[in-house]
């Protein structure tokens, strides 16, 4: 069957307005992916801080473990100074009231130690509380600009959805438009991947589908106007003008 000219250039033109269209799509989909993970990163920014905080506060009660434990150990080693103190005063011979003696001047270095590390961890504590201070307040601000963005961000999708709305219902129009052969031709292309089905001849006789030359048989059918031509990709083949 011989296709009649108008036809030709016209059903071309139609190929060309549909692709214009999906790639619209296209670029719809990129930007929503791009806005999905801002999303992401603000959510995970968040999600790091709080992660943040509760190592903080795990420090901080292990910090009040080892004090607590300091504190015991200083507790009991004035129970013992106490008792020695006590058996002093009941010793028969100087040997062991100097052993005693001996026992408590241990006993009141040992507890020295305690009391001093008792309070380095009380500094410590300080520090560690004043961390988890600032890093809270680090994460009310993250929060709420988390939110606004997000507020701003998800606005942006849903005006891509609208648009994208649009052109889907635009696109049924002109597939149906479309004699069913390119039609189905194009659906082919486009359900195969390739993103780009109606490509144009460039001015180095290359595809812009495939990048590759295109074959010369297929440059003179172009030239000869008579019929939509596809290269050796598959792709429907266009002119600028
Ligand atoms: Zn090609």
């Amino acid at each position: 069957m011989k296709e009649n000219p108008l036809h030709f250039a016209e059903a071309l033109e139609k190929l060309v307005e549909l692709q214009a269209t999906d790639s619209g799509l296209d670029e719809l989909e990129r930007l929503k992916k791009g806005f999905r993970q801002e999303i992401t990163v603000l959510e995970s920014h968040v999600a790091e801080l709080k992660n943040r905080i509760q190592s903080e506060k795990k420090a901080l009660e292990d910090l009040a473990k080892q004090r607590k434990t300091l504190e015991i150990e200083a507790g009991t080693l004035d129970t013992k100074i106490t008792k020695y103190l006590g058996q002093q005063n009941e010793v028969k011979s100087n040997e062991q009231f100097t052993a005693l003696k001996q026992e408590i001047e241990k006993g009141r270095e040992e507890k020295a130690k305690a009391e001093e590390k008792v309070l380095e961890f009380l500094f410590k504590d300080d520090d560690q509380k004043a961390q988890i201070q600032k890093l809270t307040q680090e994460l009310t601000q993250a929060e709420k600009r988390a939110a606004e963005d997000k507020k701003d961000i998800e606005q942006k999708i849903a005006d891509c959805d609208k648009s994208a709305q649009e052109k889907r219902t635009e696109r049924q129009k002109q597939l149906a438009d479309l004699p069913e052969e390119f039609a189905r031709g194009y659906e082919q292309l486009r359900n195969s991947g390739k993103k780009i089905a109606v490509a144009r001849a460039q001015d180095d006789q290359t595809c812009s589908g495939c990048h590759m030359n295109i074959p010369p048989q297929i440059l003179n059918e172009m030239r000869k106007n008579i019929a939509v031509q596809r290269c050796t990709c598959g792709r429907y083949l266009y002119t600028k003008d």
